[in-house]
């Protein structure tokens, strides 16, 4: 056992998919030609004032209802005072003592382990504006100017503090990704980590294996994948505990990933909270979320991540093929009529994870576009049982049926891939292979049971591979013993 230990908390940013922004009317479309979106409340002209996105605060409630939070009653929006070129009121509405959602927790499976994270909070605050700073490195401190798009100014984001309570990098990767799953189960973000909807910081300290306080922490950012997420913190780690080992300080800081260098690179030095002033914003009437509302967005709930996983595993999945079809982009919702059209869940699992996922990539297409249903799968599953169509040939029906070339047994018939299952015609073909061969028939009448499979492969070539081998051979060997 290393004589150091990790401890990471993870604080994740998660932009709402909302119509409009979180204070003003304004469109949430970040992609839209910039500095179109913008008003007088988003660009923070004088006497513009503020009127809170009801959306973002039902989806809000919603996560920390996920999360097992307490929702409170009343809370209250802040003032976070600070200067940045891209944000143009120099202060950002957010949630300060006061959260939306409180003290929470999420189960988050590593292997066989189960760690419970803790979650401190669950807060509603603003976007910023998105800077892009021109010169030859993107990087501020060598650009020529600056460029900015005030179309992200104000955007709902959603904030998820966790408590210190991991303490491997996988850990954490499996905690944003549990994170992730619970964002997109229930619709309040597309959760894309590339596109920055969400944006996860990690808090990182060490100290001696089995100590009860904590080390000096610093955050590292700027990773946009759960890889780099996993990869930024290992690393880290590694930088802390041969400072520890030296006996060196480790200074409280921001520091930034680096991902081709695969490293952690100094950042500002951490502000206080204190440095930010907050203070209740004045704009605003504090914010309260009644019983009744509270109760309803819980009855609206959709399963979670985890229960889905559960039942899947309950139809006869292995962990993690359930893992795979639960996380959605549509296998689940086709996987479960499939079930539901008498498949084998297993097989039908089996055929999305696997040939599906695949043709989706080589096309680079999305199963929701595409008319694969699991009627259409469930059908495809029977013909193979029922000997129609054989194992290869059905990954090329159902190539043309993700193509939209028809149905399972329209895309076999239209590129010839029936198996002849029909036994007369096969009977046919058999009785013609031996006629064509008397010298193997005759040894194969004698008892050289060899020759079934040399019989088999004729009646294959003759029928161009589509005739049923199970039933070739069972005739053959009718024909040899009979
Ligand atoms: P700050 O005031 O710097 O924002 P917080 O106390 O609000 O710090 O914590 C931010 C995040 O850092 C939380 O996820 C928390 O769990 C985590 N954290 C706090 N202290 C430590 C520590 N010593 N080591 C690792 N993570 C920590
Ligand atoms: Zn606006
Ligand atoms: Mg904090």
């Amino acid at each position: 056992m290393s004589a150091w230990e990790a401890v990471i908390g993870v604080e994740t940013h998660v932009e709402l998919g909302t119509a409009s922004k979180m204070f003003c009317g304004c469109p949430a479309d970040t992609t839209a030609e910039p500095n179109t979106n913008v008003c007088p409340v988003c660009l923070g002209l004088p006497g513009a004032l503020p009127v809170p996105n009801e959306r973002a605060i039902e989806m809000t409630v919603a996560v920390g209802l996920a999360l097992g939070c307490r929702i409170a009653a009343d809370s209250e929006f802040s003032r976070k005072n600070y200067f940045y070129a891209d944000l143009p009121k120099n202060y950002q509405i957010s949630q300060f003592d006061l959260p939306l959602c409180l003290e929470g927790s999420l189960d988050v499976e590593v292997g066989e382990q189960t760690v419970a994270v803790g979650i401190t909070r669950v807060h509603l605050e603003e976007d910023t504006g998105k800077s892009t700073h021109l010169g030859e490195t993107g990087r501020i401190h060598e650009a020529d100017a600056a460029l900015i798009d005030f179309n992200r100014c104000g955007v709902p984001l959603m904030e998820v503090v966790t408590e210190p309570d991991m303490r491997t990098p996988e850990q954490a990767r499996a905690y944003a990704d549990e994170l992730r799953a619970i964002v997109l189960a229930l619709g309040v973000s597309d959760a894309r980590l590339e596109e920055g909807s969400l944006r996860f910081d990690a808090n990182v300290s060490v100290r001696p294996a089995g100590a009860e306080g904590l080390g000096v922490k610093v955050e590292v950012k700027n990773m946009n994948s759960l890889r780099s997420l996993q990869r930024a913190l290992a690393h880290e780690i590694e930088r802390q505990t041969a400072l520890a080992e030296a006996g060196e300080p480790i200074a409280q800081e921001t520091r930034h990933w680096d991902e081709a260098a695969g490293v952690t690179k100094p950042g500002r030095s951490k502000e206080q909270s204190s440095d930010y002033r907050y203070f209740p914003e004045p704009d605003l009437v504090p914010l309260h979320v009644g019983d009744e509302q509270r109760d309803r967005i819980a009855a609206s709930l959709p399963e979670l991540p985890a229960a889905r996983r559960a039942r899947y595993r309950g139809m006869g999945l292995d962990a993690g093929t359930a893992r795979l079809v639960a996380e959605g982009d549509g296998l689940d919702e086709v996987f479960e009529e499939a079930a539901a059209a008498g498949a084998d869940p297993q097989a039908a699992a089996t055929w999305l994870t696997g040939e599906v996922v695949a043709h989706l990539r080589r096309t680079d297409a999305r199963l929701g576009a595409t008319p694969l249903d699991g009627a259409a799968l469930a059908a495809l599953l029977a013909m193979i049982d029922g000997g129609e169509v054989s194992a290869t040939a059905a990954k090329a029906v159902l190539a043309g049926v993700l193509d939209g070339e028809g149905s399972p047994r329209e895309v076999a018939e239209a590129r010839d891939l029936m198996q002849i299952g029909d036994a007369g015609a096969l009977e046919a073909a058999v009785d013609e292979a031996l006629a064509a061969h008397p010298d193997e028939a005759g040894r194969l009448r004698d008892g050289d049971m060899k020759l079934i499979g040399f019989f088999v492969g004729r009646v294959m070539q003759a029928t161009g591979g589509k005739a049923d081998p199970r039933m070739v051979s069972d005739l053959i060997r009718g024909k040899a013993t009979g």
